[in-house]
């Protein structure tokens, strides 16, 4: 054999053996695991500050000079109207997902409401183009929402009912969110609380949290979010924290207050932070791994020829 060919086959097999590593013991624990004080919580405990999990309302105000770290565009198919719709750009990355795989579907089962307002089940069939689906609204400037709710309430006699969010305290300031709506409610100038009737958002419902989105508010907790039911309106936590969400019928006000108090316990009761290894939460997508076990996030791959 010569030296070139036995310099790749050692390349090739540094390699399989490092993924096989990489996948069979994908934990290197941040520090030693020698503390006693177990976490129980599907997010890491490095995590509590993330912006991700940021509860952004009329009591917690984003500032007039918050801004998105990384904005993208959407691409211009992805946009239900003609105004550029911008996220941040991995929000924007996992929404792009989701929407690819709406279009998978050809067909789908949901339940829609009969002429007398009854609830019965029906079934959709898409063409070759499958369901599509479409960002009504993404990323909002601060100025824009204070526009916004100064002509809201001009229009409503001054009085502020809870219909439109004061400047601060939209969501879309985050670049987090996006409503998202399917090709008949895209051309709409105002959204109501029918979409929920439609396959897409039933759809949107069932599969968000496979991309990393949740249904911030739902119907059947106004009371716990302060907000009214939008059943367009995605919010994105990343996969962990929305399947957890998900799962369990929360909200992100209910979940960041389990995350604190268990938080504070954990660290009450003397645990260390860095002792938490990603064996420790309970749902591990893979690509959560490479997020926190090191300084770069690598595995370390050593070739040699
Ligand atoms: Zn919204």
């Amino acid at each position: 054999m010569n030296k070139f060919i036995c310099g790749v086959l050692v390349l090739v097999l540094s390699l399989s053996f490092g993924f096989a590593y990489a996948q069979e013991q994908p934990v290197e624990a941040i520090g030693e695991s020698s503390n006693a004080v177990k976490w129980s919580f599907p997010i890491s405990p490095l995590e509590i500050n993330s912006e991700y999990y940021l509860v952004i309302s009329e009591d917690n105000l984003l500032s007039e000079d918050y801004e998105p770290q990384t904005l993208a565009k959407a691409p211009n198919s992805l946009r239900a109207t003609s105004a550029d719709a911008f996220m941040d750009e991995t929000a924007l990355l996992a929404l792009t997902e989701l929407i690819t795989a709406a279009k998978a579907v050809r067909e789908y089962t949901y339940t829609s409401l009969d002429k007398k307002g009854e609830q019965v089940e029906d079934s959709i069939s898409y063409e070759e183009e499958g369901m599509l689906l479409y960002i009504k609204s993404g990323y909002r400037k601060y100025g824009t929402q204070k526009t916004v709710y100064a002509n809201y309430l001009a229009k409503n006699d001054n009085v502020d009912n809870g219909a439109v969010e004061k400047p601060g305290a939209s969501e879309h300031q985050s670049g987090l969110c996006a409503d998202v709506v399917n090709g008949d409610y895209a051309s709409r100038s105002t959204l109501t609380e029918d979409f929920q009737w439609t396959a897409e958002a039933q759809w949107l419902k069932e599969n968000c949290a496979l991309y990393g989105f949740i249904l911030r508010y739902p119907e059947d907790k106004v009371n716990v979010t302060g907000h009214a039911f939008e059943p367009w309106h995605l919010r994105y936590v990343g996969v962990n924290a929305a399947t957890y969400i998900m799962e369990n019928e929360l909200t992100l006000n209910e979940f960041t207050d389990m995350f604190l108090s268990k938080y504070e316990k954990f660290i009450q009761d003397g645990g260390d932070v860095n002792s938490v290894t990603v064996k420790d939460l309970n749902m591990l997508p893979s690509s959560y791994i490479l997020d926190v076990h090191g300084d770069d996030g690598d595995n370390d791959v050593s070739i040699s020829f």
